[in-house]
């Protein structure tokens, strides 16, 4: 049986809204985008979103608008994608990297605090798989005499988490999404920037699109010319209605497909037995978005974990090494694998294994099966090797 990582949900019928988009006059960010940004500020609760064209561009616009350059620190935990401190050195600041908490693999709050300095401008709590950072706690237990220092939230696990009954952007700056081709919301590659901030929203309409004062389709919807002034420098973030178009149903149709993935991870958990196999533990009140299965076996144990499930026709990937141990982080600061252990520990045992609300029963058992017949065994080996 082939059971592939991931299987998206848009169909032919979805060809119907960028047909639909076709047929106006102006194919970039006009029409149903704006009516997905009202969307979006609704679900979320939020006075502003701002649909950009991937998380990576929209955390480069917000970065951007709020003053983040050369000399300036970010921090990032060491547990998350690449594209979470690749923006802060694009920009010419310095990603400081932490370290996570051993149980959920969230960023640290006492990690924070030691990496503070005087050049730190923005902390980057990451809602790793769909489970949240406690955004309001980071701020008081880490940054409570450090109201300079923004807190930009990578969202991109995490369209549906809620804790405390809060969503992303309750207690930030900003909130980045991504809508790329795996995500639990996607129309292929996109992203939403929310925040609370009037002043912030000012600043990313234009740090969104090159800098300029007024977008495209208002210069022309005036009926004149009116000239656009650029007093800041900007990105080109903006999403294409073609892409905006996929998303309306698939947000109003978000909750139902929670249901169904939080049904999909609960029976992993109930399959999957083994004291070698471990899952990272979930914050207590929250609703997790459930982005990604992930399972940890013994390092020694996973690479072959690998192999063996893809021989056995089942898509799984790492998510993911930590970003210390990757070499251009580890070649521009010097970074030895055990600078940041939990992370090193989590990233050289981690395997996602395949999770999106169309995985069949039969599927779903098949992974559980190779699992407890192949891989269980396999870290079970390793793990009293280590322990040695
Ligand atoms: C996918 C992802 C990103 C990048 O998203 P893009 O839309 O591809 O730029 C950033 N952070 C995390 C945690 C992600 O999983």
């Amino acid at each position: 049986m082939q059971v592939p990582f991931f299987r998206h949900s848009l169909d032919a019928g979805d060809a119907n809204k960028i047909a639909a988009v076709l047929a106006t006059p102006f194919l970039t960010s006009a029409g149903v985008g704006k009516e997905v940004e009202r969307q979006l500020a609704e679900y979320f609760s939020v006075p502003h979103a701002l649909l950009v064209n991937s998380w990576t561009n929209g955390a480069v616009a917000t970065l951007l608008a709020l003053g983040v350059g050369p000399g300036d620190e970010v921090i990032v935990p060491a547990m998350t994608f690449i594209a979470t401190a690749n923006v802060v050195e694009l920009l010419g600041a310095k990603a400081v990297i932490v370290d996570v908490e051993p149980d959920t693999q969230l960023i640290g709050f006492e990690a924070v605090r030691r990496a503070l300095t005087p050049r730190t401008r923005c902390v980057v709590p990451v809602h790793l798989y769909g489970a949240m950072v406690d955004v309001a706690a980071l701020r008081r237990e880490a940054l409570s005499d450090r109201p300079d220092v923004a807190i930009l939230e990578d969202a991109a696990h995490c369209f549906e988490g809620r804790l405390n009954g809060d969503r992303p952007g309750a207690h930030s700056d900003a909130a980045v999404f991504s809508f790329y081709a795996t995500k639990n919301v996607t129309c292929g590659e996109g992203g939403a920037i929310v925040t609370r901030r009037d002043d912030l929203r000012d600043a990313l309409v234009q740090t969104r699109l090159h800098g300029m004062s007024a977008g495209a389709a208002d210069r022309f919807n005036a009926g004149r010319y009116r000239h656009w002034d650029m007093a800041r420098l900007g990105a080109k973030a903006n999403l294409p209605d073609l892409l905006a178009a996929l998303l309306p149903d698939q947000i109003r149709d978000v909750e139902a497909q929670l249901a169904k993935r939080e049904d999909l991870i609960q029976r992993y958990k109930q399959g999957i037995a083994s004291p070698a196999v471990r899952w990272p533990a979930e914050p207590a009140g929250g609703v997790h978005a459930r982005h990604l299965a992930v399972i940890h076996v013994p390092g020694a144990a996973r690479d072959e974990a690998l192999e063996i499930l893809s021989a056995a026709g089942i898509g799984a990937t790492v998510n993911y090494r930590a970003i210390h141990t990757l070499t251009y982080y580890k070649d521009k600061y010097g970074y030895a694998p055990d600078d940041f252990p939990t992370a090193r520990a989590w990233g050289d045992g981690a395997i996602s294994l395949p999770l999106f609300p169309s995985l069949t029963r039969v599927e779903q058992d098949y992974v559980i099966q190779v699992v407890n017949e192949r891989i269980a065994p396999l870290a079970e080996a390793a793990a009293v090797a280590a322990a040695a």
